[in-house]
This record gives C-alpha cells, structure tokens and sequence, in this order.
C-alpha cells in the first residue's frame, strides 16, 4: 500500500493529544540526516516557517519535520512553499534555549520551573508546579529502575521534557479545546503526541479563575488534598500521561512507529498507580489496577471470544454498532483499556522475559511504517507463544487475581 502525508495527517488528527500508532508504507525514512532544514508552509491561511529536521519524507513530496523544541509537522506537498538545508547539524533546544521559547509561546503571566530534566510552565502557584516537578522527577527515576532491572535499555530524553499546567479548569479548557474539542471538559490531562508536552490543570480545586485566587499555596497542603481518595483518579491520569511522555522520550517507544495501541496504554495503566506517601520511591509501581480488573470483570460478561485477538491485531477496529474504534468509542473504550491492563499486567507477571525482549523488537521500528493485522500476531506468538494458548492462561490468571 503506497500512503502520503495526507493519509498520514487524517491518521494523526483524531489521536494527536493522546497517543497513536500510525499507518504509513513505502516511506523513505531520513533518521541519518544531521543537516537542518528550513521549511516554509501554509496554514490556516498564513505562511509558517520551520527549522527542523525532516524525519519521513513521503514518495509524494511530503514530509514529517522535527522542529527544535521537539514538535513534529506532518507536511503535504501542496501545503510546503520553500525547503532549503544548510550545514549546521540538527540539535534539539536546550533547557534555557526552550523555556525562553516558550515563554514567549505562552499567555501572559506564565512562569517557568526547571527541574533536572522538565521544565515546569505554570500560571498557578509556585508550590503547585514544584510539587508536580517533583512527582515527574520521582515518576521517571521509578520508571527508569523498574526498566532497567529487568534489563530494557533505555536513554535520558534528548530534550527537556514540557509540562503546561493552568491554573484553573476554565484555561485548561480554553486551551485544551483547541487539541481535544469537547473532549476536554472530560479530560483532566493529556500527552500532546504532536508537541510531545503534557498539559494539565491546577488539581487542588480551582475551576475558574475567581476560585484560583484562593488556591492552597504550600506542598503540605497540596499532599493534604491530593492525597484524598477522590483525587486518586486524577493524580492516576496525570501520571498516565507523564508515563507516555516518559515511553516516547526515553527510548521505549518512537513517536509515529506502529506501536500497538493495547501495549501503549497497557504500559501507561500499569505504571498509573500513584503512591504520594513514599517521597523516594515508587511503591505502587505495578501494583492490582482494582478500577481496570473491575471493568474487566464486567467486560467478561459478554466478552467475544476473539477479544484478545482483535485487541492486539488491530488498533482501529470497529466493534457491533460502534462507529467509532473500540479505543475511542464510548461504549468500548473501558473495555478496551481494561483488557490491554490486563493483558500487560498478565504478560509482566507471567512472561517478564519476553515481555521485555518484545518491547526491545518493538522499540526499533521505524516512524511510519504500518504492520498488517497478521503481521501483529506473527510477531506476539513469536514472543508469547500460540494466541489461542495465551487466550487460556491470560483468563485463567486474571481471573485469580485478588
Ligand atoms: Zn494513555
């Protein structure tokens, strides 16, 4: 199947705030290239003008371009009006480079809090945006030893990692809506695939921003609050998609490389078990998900029989009257992020070893290439063994799970 930018920018659009596996073929990839390249395109009615590094180039003349501060431009040939490159080699913003960036990016009254690798933009309070660079500081350290015990080789982000974090509910919005449309009035946070930021809101109770005045101003407060049972969904989805942020940066997973969608998820949900006692650690790292077994177990009450199968094969597969893929539909999308917890949960508990080596074959394909259906499964058996096998023991084993 010959694909261009086009495809490839209809593919994106819908997933592009959260995470994606991407179709394209027969692309001639540009990874070597050290060159910068200058691209002028159009959009929305004005010229933009890029540098970056160009990742895919398409047969049709479009491409994929890297800027600087980490985005990625997915570019049609009839959108792009200049390409010029010079000698002076690609390289990614540094940390000063970047905040002032996007401090001039950001609406006024944004701040910025560095951290070893983050960079904190905040228009909420000072104690708030420390008390989340601490917690993707202690996230990526834990995410780091758990990998690298169990022998997945990973590196330090290549660039500064972003966090945007509004003061109040009704910014966020404001924001977000332009990447998720309605979308974000459920959404209490979400990885930004395109920019490669995480954005979020001030969780200590702000929903406008009459109420942000009043916002709690220091870290025993902030743990007070957020330490609560009804924040734990919250924190849970924060860290969810610092842990995607962390996959796409530090070598596990490659944006726009056709990782599956169940193991995606799968792996953010299992590490998305917060534990804001431990100020060193990470205890509930890989702990029982109880919310994901739960909607499993409902799922189990008319689960088809090739659930499994269909789940790992293909990630925009439609299911009975939905219209939309079964992560992304409203009726299956509990189901679906219940089953590939559950089935990462299973794989890590019973099959460590080729777990690991799975995501090391996974994690060197390239951006834009897409694997067939039966693609997906050749090489989950090469690693896991017989699927109809699996398929027993997995329901087996989950089922005991207490
Ligand atoms: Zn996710």
């Amino acid at each position: 199947m010959s694909c261009s930018i086009q495809q490839v920018v209809q593919w994106i659009r819908p997933y592009w705030p959260i995470t994606l596996s991407l179709a394209i073929s027969t692309l001639f990839l540009c990874e070597a290239c050290v060159a910068l390249d200058h691209v002028a395109f159009e959009r929305d009615g004005g010229m933009v003008h890029v540098n970056g590094k160009i990742i895919v180039e398409a047969a049709d003349g479009g491409i994929i371009l890297q800027d600087r501060q980490g985005s990625i431009w997915p570019l049609q040939p009839d959108q792009i009006k200049k390409r010029t490159s010079d000698d002076i080699p690609y390289r990614p913003m540094d940390q000063k480079e970047l905040a002032q960036a996007l401090l001039k990016e950001l609406p006024e009254g944004f701040q910025i809090h560095k951290t070893h690798h983050y960079l904190i933009c905040y228009n909420t309070s000072k104690p708030y945006a420390e008390w989340c660079g601490a917690l993707f500081e202690r996230l990526l350290r834990a995410y780091t030893n758990y990998w690298k015990k169990r022998k997945l080789p990973l590196s330090d982000p290549k660039m500064p990692l972003v966090a945007l974090i509004f003061a109040d509910k009704t910014s966020y919005k404001r924001y977000a809506g332009q990447s998720l449309g309605d979308a974000a009035n459920s959404i209490v946070g979400y990885y930004n695939l395109q920019t490669n930021r995480i954005v979020m809101y001030d969780l200590t109770g702000a929903q406008d921003p009459e109420q942000a005045q009043h916002r709690i101003r220091n870290r025993a407060e902030i743990n007070r609050v957020l330490s609560k049972p009804q924040a734990g969904r919250l924190i849970a989805t924060v860290i969810h998609e610092a842990t995607h942020q962390i996959a796409f940066n530090c070598g596990v997973q490659k944006r726009l490389a056709d990782t599956p969608l169940w193991l995606n998820e799968g792996m953010a949900m299992y590490f998305e078990t917060p534990d804001l006692r431990s100020s060193t650690g990470w205890r509930g790292m890989g702990s029982v998900n109880r919310e994901r077994l739960f909607q499993f177990g409902s799922y189990c009450k008319a689960r088809p029989a090739d659930s499994l199968r269909t789940l790992i094969s293909d990630d925009q597969r439609i299911r009975g009257k939905s219209t939309d893929p079964r992560f992304q539909g409203t009726e299956s999308i509990l189901e679906a992020y219940s089953e590939a917890w559950c089935l990462t949960y299973y794989l890590l508990k019973h099959k460590e070893k080729a777990f690991v080596e799975y995501l090391i074959f996974l994690s060197q394909k390239q951006p834009g290439q897409r694997d067939t259906p039966e693609q997906r499964i050749r090489e989950f058996e090469r690693f896991f063994g017989n699927l109809d096998a699996i398929e027993k023991d997995f329901m087996r084993q989950t089922t005991r799970i207490r």
